[in-house]
């Protein structure tokens, strides 16, 4: 196997592909520049694996006929059958890739990063499983001994990418519906946590001196064990933290990996995402005022078990409307602000809104939207689909810009949201939301609320006070069915 060391040209083509990868980030920190970014993602992948393949697949000695002379029996081949595998592999794992991006709906989109992240864990592991048991093969080995450098970064590699895996399940079958939102909470749990933390960090350690099978398996064992212990506590409206965390969790592990295989490419791609991961973490952590330290120790904000309010109290008074006094009422406004949520993207709404809302402005109306960061099940989630509907981005605000407007504002528009709008986030301290920042739609002269039943909650199980509210007229129907009747009546 060449080594980078050995060929400055592969070395200078995975700086060009890391290159390409900032770009790429840079590219898709805006809508307006995100397709540029992808494109430039797609050539430094390009890139990475040509140069990998060209750099990787071993040579072997042409065969050498029996009764000639086989030393320098001409110029070693490509092996072939291993360029073979190696492109079956690719081909194999690209119309996976394939198939699943045309197949999945955007509402499962988080589940599906979650399950991308949890094969980059695996990958991780095998690999560092792999150099474990062949190192020679790996040049990590001088007669059997691993070096301790190779050492340290396997027992890094196989821990992150272990905890990234069992996490990363977790976060699929939360995300996926197949376990309940609500935090399961054990007790001791925290100093569980740290005791585990504590038993892998020392198991690395002894392994630089000493690397018997027994001491890597157990931490691959409590690695895997302590990733599921950390992401089943964290209850429904932290989510989002958790899944940028794997994101995160998910680069640095391919960063150790590139550390074990010796590739460039590799440390500077998990790195990017490690960090960029890590930053998107913070944000998000800024964004639902949760402190940091508390996501990565698991199980933040969980002890409220799902929230004091419950489900939604259907006995209440409330005022129900429709599609024509909703037409009436924002063809009469000034300003509407619309809050897309996660109904509008399992309604496909985004369309029809930014017909409904052309109609608005050629009555007049000046129309906004405002975004929440943890709107939707993904980061950015609402942002996509409102690009997709090309409506312009400089409508579209964050919930520092246009939070202080809902006051002077004559409608809010709240289609498919309901976490990001509740105000118990503000007052009630036992609540799952309790700190998180939401969207003050109730401040608005006349709120309009879409959802399809008085029964149905948001992800994080609480009811909504708003619902309640004199100014409040809840629009009861499929997000889709109910905007396209709005936009009939406004004609
Ligand atoms: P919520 O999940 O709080 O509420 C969604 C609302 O949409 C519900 O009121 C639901 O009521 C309604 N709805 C669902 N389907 C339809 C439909 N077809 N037509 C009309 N209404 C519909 O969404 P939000 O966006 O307000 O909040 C996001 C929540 O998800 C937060 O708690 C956040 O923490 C969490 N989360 C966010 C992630 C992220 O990265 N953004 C990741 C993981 C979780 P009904 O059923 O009655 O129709």
């Amino acid at each position: 196997m060449e080594s980078i060391a050995q060929n400055p040209w592969a070395a200078l083509a995975y700086l060009v592909a890391g290159v390409c990868f900032i770009l790429a980030l840079r590219g898709l920190s805006s809508p307006a520049t995100s397709q540029r970014g992808n494109r430039a993602g797609m050539i430094g992948m390009t890139i990475a694996v040509v140069t990998t393949l060209a750099t990787h697949v071993p040579r072997i000695a042409p065969h050498c006929p029996t009764g000639a002379i086989c030393e320098n029996y001409g110029t070693p081949v490509l092996d072939t059958l291993t360029l073979v595998e190696l492109l079956a592999a690719i081909g194999i794992g690209a119309a996976i890739g394939i198939v699943t991006a045309r197949r999945i709906a955007m509402t499962a989109m988080p589940q599906l990063v979650a399950a991308f992240h949890s094969l980059v864990g695996l990958a991780a592991v095998l690999v560092a499983g792999a150099a474990f048991l062949n190192p020679g093969a790996f040049g990590i080995a001088s007669d059997g001994v691993i070096f301790l450098q190779s050492r340290i970064e396997m027992g890094l590699g196989v821990a992150i990418g272990a905890i990234t895996f069992s996490g990363s399940v977790i976060a699929f079958l939360k995300l996926n519906g197949n376990m309940g939102g609500k935090p399961i909470l054990l007790p001791g749990r925290h100093v569980i946590n740290l005791g585990m933390l504590a038993a892998i960090l020392g198991l690395i350690a002894y392994f630089t001196q000493d690397q018997s099978p027994w001491i890597f398996w157990t931490v691959t064992a409590l690695s895997f064990a302590i990733g599921f212990l950390l992401i089943i506590p964290i209850g429904g409206a932290d989510m989002p933290v958790v899944v940028s965390m794997l994101n995160s969790y998910s680069g640095w592990a391919a960063a150790a990996m590139g550390f074990t295989l010796h590739n460039s490419a590799m440390i500077i791609t998990g790195a990017l995402v490690g960090s960029s991961g890590a930053i998107l973490s913070y944000i998000m952590c800024r964004a639902m005022n949760r402190s940091f330290l508390s996501v990565i120790a698991g199980g933040f904000g969980g002890d409220a078990g799902g929230g004091a309010s419950g489900a939604a109290a259907v006995d209440r008074p409330w005022k129900r409307g429709s599609a024509e006094d909703a037409a009436f009422l924002m063809s009469q406004a000034e300003q509407v602000i619309i809050v897309p949520g996660y109904g509008m993207a399992v309604a496909q709404a985004q369309h029809v809104l930014r017909e409904m809302a052309d109609k608005l402005k050629a009555h007049g109306v000046r129309v906004k939207y405002a975004i929440h960061p943890v709107a939707g099940r993904m980061p950015g989630h609402m942002n996509v689909l409102l690009a997709e509907a090309n409506v312009p981005y400089d409508e579209v605000f964050e919930l520092e810009d246009i939070n202080s407007e809902f006051a002077q504002t004559d409608v809010a528009f709240v289609i498919g949201a309901n976490d990001v709008t509740n105000p118990a986030a503000k007052t009630d301290k036992s609540s799952p939301i309790y700190g998180m920042p939401i969207l003050d739609v109730e401040k608005a002269k006349t709120v309009l609320f879409i959802k399809r039943s008085m029964g149905g909650v948001g992800y994080a199980g609480v009811d909504n006070e708003v619902f309640y509210r004199d100014n409040t007229m809840m629009l009861l129907a499929d997000a889709k069915k109910m905007v396209e009747e709005i936009v009939k009546s406004l004609d």
